[in-house]
């Protein structure tokens, strides 16, 4: 793993491209600090289960010497608090909860011992979750969000997925927690992508007989009646009643999600809640995200933040090859580009289609992340 940082470490555009556009400032303009980056202690579930270093996570000094190398001012580190594959809601007085706060008062301490360098600043993933009465929560309680610079709130491993009454009310637990600063991750797990035949199949997977039906079609190859319950087609009348169910199914699904995004991104514009573009799983050249962003970007109060969330910094190597290939952006060639800064070049200019600002981005500068967290001070105040 050591050589796949190296690669990063090392990486330099070369002189000829560099002539043709900076890329360097471009990314400058919009990612002065890392705002999602887990270290050891977002392991500590699994070592509470017995599974040692599972996530093969890195020490704090190791993540924040990585990013000093890149160029950052600052990073949030994240933690877990329960297992985000099985969340359960945790007390002040729990093995991890008490590790999260002697982290959080170990960076505090930090910032004032060390010179210059990057910043280090406190933060929690807090996994959003259905508990046993359907109600949504947090795993990790106030004392322990009270207490960090930053408070993400995910949705990671949830119930009823995919139905949009849920995946708002789980949000909407979220926003409207006076303790979380950041929704991560918003679309992961969700994406719902226009004439989507997966989605659609995987939300009617309870339902045995519908969910057959549909599944008969795909091994059939009926592609013709598959394109007109997702739309590439049109239904006509002398097409028979399941047909034309599925397709109002469908239509009724589509525009309760959108519909559900609507009020999501509202509620998160009004109560000051920042979207997280997390490029772990935002992919800025496919047409999900962009229709997400497109609607995020038209709230003018809506603030974002842009992460990697890496939990090992192999990661990078995640990115595959094939994803170097599309077409160029802002002259750059592809091949040329490192991995991750692919992607972040791929946002630029996706953020800049839709006049999205470094004002309205979190970490485009160290000036806005202060101003940020000064805000935040000020709220709780009140
Ligand atoms: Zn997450
Ligand atoms: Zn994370």
């Amino acid at each position: 793993m050591e050589n796949k940082i190296e690669q990063v470490n090392n990486y330099q555009a070369k002189p000829d491209d560099l002539e043709k556009v900076n890329w360097q400032e471009r990314i400058n303009k919009y990612f002065r600090g890392e705002m999602h980056t887990h270290s050891v202690l977002s392991d500590e579930y699994n070592r509470e289960a017995g599974l040692d270093n599972k996530e093969k996570a890195h020490r704090i000094e190791r993540v924040l010497d990585f990013y000093a190398k890149q160029g950052l001012e600052f990073a949030v580190i994240t933690e877990h608090g329960s297992d985000p594959g099985n969340p359960r809601q945790l007390k002040a007085d729990d093995h991890i909860c008490r590790l999260l706060l002697e982290q959080a008062e170990e960076l505090a301490a930090r910032k004032e011992t060390s010179e210059k360098g990057i910043e280090a600043y406190s933060s929690v993933e807090a996994s959003i979750f259905f508990d046993q009465d359907g109600q949504a929560v947090l795993d990790l309680p106030p004392e322990v969000l009270g207490k960090m610079d930053v408070v993400i709130a995910s949705r990671h491993v949830i119930d009823r997925q995919r139905e949009s009454e849920a995946i708002k009310a789980s949000f909407l637990t979220a926003i409207n927690n006076p303790d979380v600063d950041i929704i991560g991750h918003p679309n992961r797990h969700i994406e719902f992508y226009p004439h989507d035949w997966a989605y659609f199949k995987k939300y009617w997977r309870e339902d045995k007989d519908l969910s057959g039906a549909l599944e008969k079609m795909e091994t059939e190859k009926d592609w013709d009646s598959i394109k007109k319950i997702i739309g590439k087609k049109d239904v006509e009348d002398s097409d028979d009643n399941f047909i034309q169910d599925s397709r109002e199914k469908f239509i009724s699904l589509e525009s309760d999600y959108w519909r559900m995004w609507e009020e999501v991104l509202g509620a998160m514009e009004k109560k000051g809640k920042v979207f997280e573009i997390n490029l772990n799983s935002f992919v800025p050249s496919k047409n999900f995200y962009q229709l997400l962003l497109a609607q995020a970007a038209r709230l003018p109060n809506l603030k974002f933040s842009v992460s990697y969330d890496f939990h090992n910094l192999g990661q990078l190597k995640n990115i595959k090859d094939k994803d170097l290939q599309s077409e160029e952006i802002v002259g750059v060639k592809s091949p040329e580009r490192n991995k991750a800064y692919r992607l972040l070049l791929d946002l630029c200019d996706l953020l800049e289609a839709n006049q999205i600002g470094p004002d309205r981005i979190i970490n485009s500068s160290k000036e806005n992340f202060i101003k940020f967290l000064n805000n935040k001070k000020k709220s709780r105040l009140r």
